[in-house]
């Protein structure tokens, strides 16, 4: 069946595709996929295309490699297996094409869907990698489409669809071309303007639905797709652009730098000087606040970049011109820290009303869900009254309780660990939208951020302060005894040295599921290894073991070993963090709630064990807790994998570089993009779906190019009705969920 010769009736994408494919492939695509129109059907693009060009006749067929063949089923088995349940199809083919017909055997475990589509004499294209059983050569498990004929093959290249496993690759692709019989212009007008389609030398829309599903080359189909994904590209882009734009439209009080203000006091007590990095940053910051818009901005910066002090500089501005501000941070450990080191790095400056203060000086409050009723309800207090300038909290400070005087300035720490709807609530406490500063020290390329930070601008703070020791990190293979015992031989040598050291294991108890459920961000890909990997089937090691074991050990004497983990309740942790800080604990055993900010000079020896079950940026986010005093940092990756093993190259890459940039490239390639853009934690199905947020960068910068000159150029987004129209339709819910993420 060819789609020139379907009759030529047009369809529309609303058309109902019962009408259009007939009642049996109807009932079948709309039990597998719940389509119900013209439109879902076409939306419903190949994954893969098998072609021609890259036939292999079967007598040639190379061991070990992916080929392609088109042949004719011989015969069709099927056999129980002996040693494991379910059943083996066997099928045999012979070549379709060429004087020279050899045989060659497939076998499908649990081949209910060959079974099905194949039949002697059945003409089929199939794909997959050669493989020897005994004495012959075969297929397993390839992919195939069954074709009317040879000379199908020989015309076009074949589209393999996404399906559920229940529906033949065929009836897709059947229906497809039936439905794109009807597909014209008229029906399907482009919503592109005609000049961006002239300028970015894009396929018109039907023609590009025609080449997609039924292209002549495989160079049409990708260039039907790069379309597609331009579409895509754009239409985020113009929602982003207009929610830029409606931010910029609303009103904000400017906050700007006041001479003699806190900031200048600040600064002129500095015991260093700030990195050219703080000082670019800063300025980029300190110009938004001064201007009547609310600010959006992304403060991204490694590990240790002093992050933490450009968004106090930024805070104390705001203060001086007569706001507020709130410090968001992911844990109550983190808060905690905060508070101390701000509250220290003021001194006399956050000393108000309190003996040695400083005339000018300003309060700095933790609010955290642990405070007990009286302080808390002081500490509400002083945030209503405008006495506290900064307050620094957890989620509590979302509480509907705590009323600001005069907000102005929200500073979020580690945005990834911050729902948008959180963040929505702060907004909502001041009476003009607040300017908002997140900081986090995952690098992203600039191109994903402009997509997954939706219209968050992103000032990139780079370099590290002077004097910051350099840290080695290895990876340490503990199936070897001597390794073992070599690392807890170190962790006591540095001990010895008056040094402290954190050990950072992934499971708190052996019952506990998972760890704290602190560290969504950079959990580690599954094994994968499956059942055969040793590693997986070991138990990963817990706290409470750690401990033990430590304590038990003779080696260990007199080390004071403690634990931390998000379990513990509130005080306890801010003991233990605070006894950890004071040098009262030589080894702090602990989950990951230390990953992100903790701050403490005198540790120097990190041991991760199980290292592999941590994502790339979540170790280095880690390693980053050493080194920060000026003494040398090392950090120890301790891994039950064997060398070669796919995920020790994980722990490898991190042991390589201490480039953060180059890591969080190398963790993007090896995560799926619906973890990228957080649908994998939603649940949700990925929202972009022919759109790659990393190799079309290119195709994204030039679809925010485009969608801003749209959305600033005369009569905005709605002088293009089509446009307009197609951008409302796209985004659904789970579209503005996305948005709202920045
Ligand atoms: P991060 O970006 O990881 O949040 P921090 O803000 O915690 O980094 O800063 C790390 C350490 O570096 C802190 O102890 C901080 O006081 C210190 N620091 C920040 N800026 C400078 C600077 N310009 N010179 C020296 N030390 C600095
Ligand atoms: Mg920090």
């Amino acid at each position: 069946m060819k789609a020139e010769d379907a009759d030529r009736t047009a369809f529309v994408p609303g058309t109902p595709l019962g009408a259009v494919i007939g009642k049996d492939a109807y009932n079948k695509l709309h039990k597998g996929f719940g389509y119900e129109v013209v439109g879902e059907l076409l939306d419903h693009f190949p994954n893969r295309y098998l072609e021609v060009g890259e036939l292999t006749a079967i007598a040639t067929l190379p061991l070990g490699e992916d080929v392609t063949i088109v042949a004719e089923v011989d015969s069709i088995t099927q056999r129980r297996m002996h040693t494991r349940r379910g059943m083996l199809v066997e099928v045999v083919v012979k070549d379709a094409f060429g004087p020279e017909q050899a045989y060659l055997r497939m076998t499908f475990f649990n081949g209910y869907q060959a079974l099905k589509e194949l039949h002697t004499g059945t003409v089929a294209m199939f794909s997959g990698k050669v493989t020897r059983y005994r004495e012959h050569l075969e297929l397993t498990h390839p992919q195939y489409a069954v074709l009317e004929s040879a000379a199908e093959a020989e015309a076009r290249p074949i589209p393999v669809y996404p399906s559920t496993g229940k529906l033949a690759n065929d009836v897709i692709r059947r229906s497809v071309l039936l439905a794109l019989g009807g597909v014209d212009e008229s029906g399907w007008p482009d919503p592109l303007p005609a000049e961006l389609l002239r300028r970015r030398r894009l396929l018109g829309r039907a023609a590009a639905y025609q080449d997609i599903h039924h292209p002549r080359q495989l160079r049409d189909a990708y260039r039907a797709l790069r379309r597609f994904r331009y579409d895509e590209a754009l239409l985020l882009q113009l929602a982003i652009a207009q929610r830029r734009a409606h931010r910029r439209g609303q009103p904000a009080v400017p906050r700007p730098a006041a001479p003699g203000g806190l900031l200048e006091r600040f600064d002129a007590c500095l015991p260093f000087r700030l990195t050219p990095g703080q000082l670019a940053t800063g300025a980029e910051i300190a110009a938004d606040l001064a201007g009547t818009h609310p600010m959006n901005r992304l403060l991204q910066g490694d590990v240790g970049s002093g992050k933490t002090l450009v968004a106090l500089r930024a805070m104390l501005q705001v203060i001086d011109a007569g706001g507020q501000a709130a410090l968001l941070a992911p844990t109550e450990v983190l808060a905690a820290q905060h508070h101390q080191s701000i509250t220290r790095a003021l001194g006399p400056l956050a000393a108000a009303g309190m003996l040695g203060g400083d005339e000018r000086a300003t309060r700095v409050d933790l609010l955290t869900g642990s405070l007990g009723a009286a302080r808390r309800k002081e500490v509400l207090l002083r945030v209503a009254s405008g006495e506290t300038g900064i307050v620094v909290g957890t989620h509590a400070l979302l509480s509907e309780h705590l009323q600001f005087a005069e907000l102005g300035l929200v500073v979020v720490d580690e945005q990834h660990r911050f729902g948008v709807e959180q963040r929505d609530t702060l907004r909502a406490k001041a009476g003009a939208t607040p300017h908002m500063l997140v900081m986090t020290a995952t690098p992203i390329p600039r191109t994903v951020a402009m997509t997954v930070f939706g219209d968050l601008e992103v000032s990139i703070l780079e370099g590290l302060p002077a004097g910051r020791a350099p840290i080695n990190t290895h990876v340490a293979p503990l199936n070897n005894p001597k390794y073992r015992t070599r690392l807890f031989g170190l962790m006591r040598e540095e001990v010895a040295k008056g040094h402290q050291v954190y050990v950072v294991v992934p499971r708190i108890t052996e019952t506990s599921v998972e760890d704290d459920g602190g560290s969504t961000s950079g959990a580690a890909p599954a094994p994968a290894g499956g059942a055969s990997d040793a590693a997986a089937k070991k138990p990963r090691e817990t706290v409470e073991a750690m401990v033990a074991r430590l304590r038990a050990m003779p080696l260990m004497e007199g080390v004071r070993v403690e634990e931390l983990h998000g379990r513990l309740p509130a005080e306890e942790k801010a003991r233990t963090m605070a006894d950890f800080e004071a040098g009262r604990i030589d080894i702090l055993v602990s989950t990951t709630v230390i990953e992100v900010g903790v701050d403490v000079h005198n540790a120097t020896l990190m041991v991760v064990v199980d290292a592999d079950a941590f994502g790339i940026s979540q170790l280095h986010q880690l390693r980053g807790r050493v080194g920060r005093g000026g003494l040398h940092g090392t950090c120890l990756l301790a891994t039950w994998l064997e060398d070669g093993h796919p995920s020790r190259a994980r722990l490898d890459a991190v042991a390589a570089t201490r480039d953060g940039f180059v890591l969080a490239e190398e963790d993007l390639k090896q995560r799926r993009e619906g973890d990228i853009l957080g649908s994998s934690q939603s649940g949700r199905k990925s929202t972009l779906k022919v759109l790659r947020v990393i190799q079309d960068a290119d195709l994204i910068a030039a679809a925010r190019e485009d969608a801003e000159a749209i959305v600033d150029g005369p009569g905005g987004l709605e002088a293009h009705p089509a446009l307009d129209r197609a951008v409302r339709e796209w985004v659904d819910e789970d579209m503005q969920a996305f948005l709202e993420r920045g």
